[in-house]
């Protein structure tokens, strides 16, 4: 049983269900809900830095143990309307800063049996778990810089990064509010496809980053057709559709199995019909360090909420009289891991007046040529910069050249999502903060432009004789579309699952 927040709640619950003990993958089980097979679909997941009223919410942090946030978020609220209700709420990285799942306060998660020294994938490592082992269908996680994504490749599930300002972030504590978004883990894309399709159309007045009613009806007006069956989106229809191998996505990390799958998925993409053609995206070398950049300033501006008098449990023995920082300092070296604090350090040296123009400034550049480099490559325009009035006298001759013209217009982009396959926990442990945050190269681009992006199961073609490696045959092929182009991404997802 992990060492849990809550393990009073529901250790007894808990002993008869070997599935929720599955690789450490929830914090709390929702009391009121069975476990039952026979009710699975209609149940999800909440990743535990989501609100669920009722249960605690506590980012996997011990700033926030036993904490209960008093309302549901948005996001909640809508698959609760649609009859599904909470299961439980799952382990992660604290705060969402991680990438496998190992910086938890509750212990790590690991992965599912017959790979379960491996890692899950991070942050939202309890939620793909969750899925990957049956105990829900469908899974909410978060997605700032790849923790859907990751986790789906790491487990052989599906994780979907919506538009960003699609699904409300109303209720979903905040790690890096430019980048995050709600994000969905299942074992199939169909699930997912069906939240979507309902939950697109709705605006939520809470979240000042929600998409006003208006754009959302412009762009929905705007989506293209999609094919209804699962033989159609293999079929024809692939045919019109192009898709774009980026260049600088070819790594010297880039792990050879994981290559040949991504290979072959172009392959195959070509057999249903499918152009492939090769893409240029210059901007996406500087994509990763702009990242750890603009993600921890964020951070650091976010965590400083919790400091012991606000919010946050405040560290035993620590008073307010004492105003020279023993109480800030307590609480804050008490409750937060060393990731949490690497990030927070991080965060306020790249914001702090001296470093703030070399640093924070030039990673927002870098994040405005990361998109440019997107709609430079997509045959959609971005719906959102339509909507700026165009004057093209205003417009630098740089970027009126650069980014409309060139031959190459594809529907999406392929990639792997890591580099890697799920690497050894032990493994794990002993990386540098910089080894592991170069495992998301591959999913911080999209996330800097918020575009949508889905990691599907890859077959990686064995060529061994080793029982372990043929265990490791998959990984997760990352397709990223246009801004609002979500409901397309999802069916050519299905199309090559
Ligand atoms: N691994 C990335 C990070 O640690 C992404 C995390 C996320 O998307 N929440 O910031």
């Amino acid at each position: 049983i992990p060492r849990g927040i809550c393990s009073v709640l529901w250790a007894s619950r808990l002993s008869q269900r070997q599935s929720l003990h599955t690789g450490n993958a929830y914090i709390t089980q929702n009391p009121d809900e069975s476990l039952e097979a026979a009710k699975r679909d209609t149940h999800f997941a909440v990743k535990d830095n989501i609100a669920a009223r009722g249960l605690p919410t506590t980012c996997a942090s011990n700033i926030l143990a036993g904490q209960e946030i008093p309302f549901s978020a948005t996001i909640v609220q809508q698959l609760q309307r649609r009859n599904l209700t909470v299961i439980g709420k799952t382990n992660m990285d604290e705060f969402g800063m991680g990438t496998h799942s190992t910086a938890s306060a509750v212990g790590r998660v690991s992965n599912i049996s017959p790979i379960e020294e491996r890692s899950a994938g991070g942050s939202s490592g309890g939620s793909a778990v969750a899925v990957s082992a049956g105990t829900t269908d469908l899974a909410l996680g978060t997605d700032t810089g790849g923790s859907v994504r990751m986790p789906a490749a790491y487990t052989e599930t599906v994780g979907f990064k919506p538009s960003y300002g699609m699904i409300s972030r109303w209720g979903v504590v905040p790690y890096a509010n430019s980048l995050d978004t709600v994000g969905f883990i299942a074992q199939t894309v169909g699930e997912i496809e069906s939240v979507i399709a309902s939950v697109r159309a709705e605006h939520d007045l809470r979240d000042p980053t929600s998409l006003t009613q208006a754009t959302r009806e412009r762009c929905m007006a705007q989506e293209r057709q999609v094919p209804p069956s699962v033989e159609q989106r293999k079929g024809e229809w692939l045919r019109g559709l192009t898709f774009g191998i980026p260049i600088e996505y070819n790594i010297e990390e880039l792990d050879p199995r994981i290559k040949a799958g991504w290979m072959q998925c172009a392959q195959k993409i070509r057999d249903l019909g499918g152009r492939v053609v090769p893409v240029s995206l210059p901007s996406t070398k500087n994509a990763l360090s702009a990242y750890y950049v603009i993600a921890p300033a964020e951070a650091a501006s976010n965590l400083s909420k919790y400091d012991g008098i606000r919010y946050g449990k405040r560290a035993e023995g620590a008073t307010t009289d004492a105003l020279d920082g023993v109480l800030y300092a307590k609480t804050r070296g008490n409750g937060f891991g060393p990731e949490v604090k690497r990030r927070v350090l991080l965060g306020s040296y790249t914001l702090s007046s001296k470093a703030i123009d070399n640093y924070f400034i030039q990673a927002q550049k870098v994040r405005q040529l990361v998109r440019k480099d997107f709609d430079r490559v997509f045959k959609l325009s971005n719906p959102l910069c339509d909507e700026a009035p165009f004057d093209l006298s205003e417009m630098d001759e740089s970027i009126s050249l650069e980014n409309k013209l060139g031959p190459t217009q594809v529907d999406f982009i392929i990639s792997p999502t890591a580099p890697t396959p799920p690497p050894r926990l032990e493994d794990v442990a002993k990386q540098t903060p910089l080894d592991s945050y170069m495992n998301d190269v591959f999913t911080v681009p999209a996330s800097l432009a918020g575009l949508p992006a889905i990691s599907i199961p890859m077959d990686i073609p064995v060529d061994t004789t080793s029982e372990e490696e043929k265990l490791l045959n998959f990984g997760g092929l990352q397709i990223i579309g246009q801004f609002w182009d979500d409901m397309t991404l999802l069916a050519v997802a299905q199309g090559l699952s």
